[in-house]
């Protein structure tokens, strides 16, 4: 990937090597057209909210994180976006919670499917579900409804960042536990969310990660225990007053 000459004293750094990595990743086949839209939107979000992780988006991570140690069966979905801005960081997480990793489209096409599961190899991924697509999550029309049988069709907790509202309350409805990264917290993937993390997927997932690994060794009662204390409408109640209220509202 090529990431073009940013100096990090730049005040938007962070901002610009994101939209570059997504660049990138329109170029190279990853991600869709759409994708830069959903970009921009998330980067407003990101600007209200200070481009930072607030305390209960930190909190709810590591609700993520106890949700996928305690999970017999986690997956890790992974659409076009994702794949441009941390595929390494996915693997990493990944290895850290014992998750698969799935890639899941939107816009669904075989070169995409192909070009996300090779890139996602190329940074250090060993086995990428989501090519087989021989489950189906019922409620969507047949093209957004394919899943792996033996991946996401088993899961019993998925993490799906950035997921489309539709598929989110979906797969709310099978039953599973969902984990929504998203920065809009008024938007319907974030809602359907058992726990919805309302942080820029650059910060999340390496948060999610480390959470992970700091509890690597808890018993289940203490990750049950975190697990109960998270309060989705609370987390979402406390992004919204951030991006009303402005940057300090939370501290
Ligand atoms: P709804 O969930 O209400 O149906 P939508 O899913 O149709 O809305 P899109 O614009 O398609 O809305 O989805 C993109 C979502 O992803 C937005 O809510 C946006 O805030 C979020 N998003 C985009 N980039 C990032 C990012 N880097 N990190 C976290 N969230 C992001
Ligand atoms: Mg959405």
């Amino acid at each position: 990937m090529t990431d073009v000459e940013v100096p990090e004293s730049h005040p938007r750094y962070e901002s610009l090597l994101t939209r570059h990595r997504i660049e990138a990743g329109v170029e190279k086949g990853i991600t869709s057209q759409q994708g830069l839209i959903a970009q921009g939107r998330g980067e407003a979000f990101d600007y209200l909210l200070g481009e930072r992780t607030l305390p209960s988006a930190d909190e709810a991570e590591r609700a993520a994180a106890a949700h996928l140690l305690l999970a017999e069966h986690p997956v890790l979905s992974v659409n076009g976006n994702v794949a441009a801005l941390v595929p390494g960081e996915t693997v990493d997480l990944g290895d850290a919670t014992s998750a698969e990793i799935e890639v899941n489209l939107f816009n669904r096409t075989p070169e995409r499917m192909e070009a996300i599961a090779d890139h996602l190899r190329e940074h250090g991924a060993k086995d990428v579900k989501g090519l087989t697509a021989d489950g189906r999550i019922p409620g969507l029309d047949h093209e957004r409804a394919k899943v792996d049988a033996d991946g996401i069709g088993a899961a019993d907790v998925v993490l799906v960042p950035l997921e489309d509202g539709d598929r989110a309350e979906a797969l709310g409805e099978l039953g599973k536990v969902e984990i929504v990264i998203d920065l809009n917290p008024l938007s319907r993937s974030a809602r359907a969310a058992d726990v919805p993390v309302v942080d820029n997927v650059i910060r999340a997932v390496p948060a999610i990660t480390e959470h992970a690994r700091e509890l690597a060794d808890a018993d289940r009662e203490t990750l049950e225990a975190i697990v109960d204390e998270f309060d989705a409408g609370e987390a979402l109640a406390a992004a919204e007053r951030a991006i009303r209220e402005g940057e300090r509202a939370e501290e």
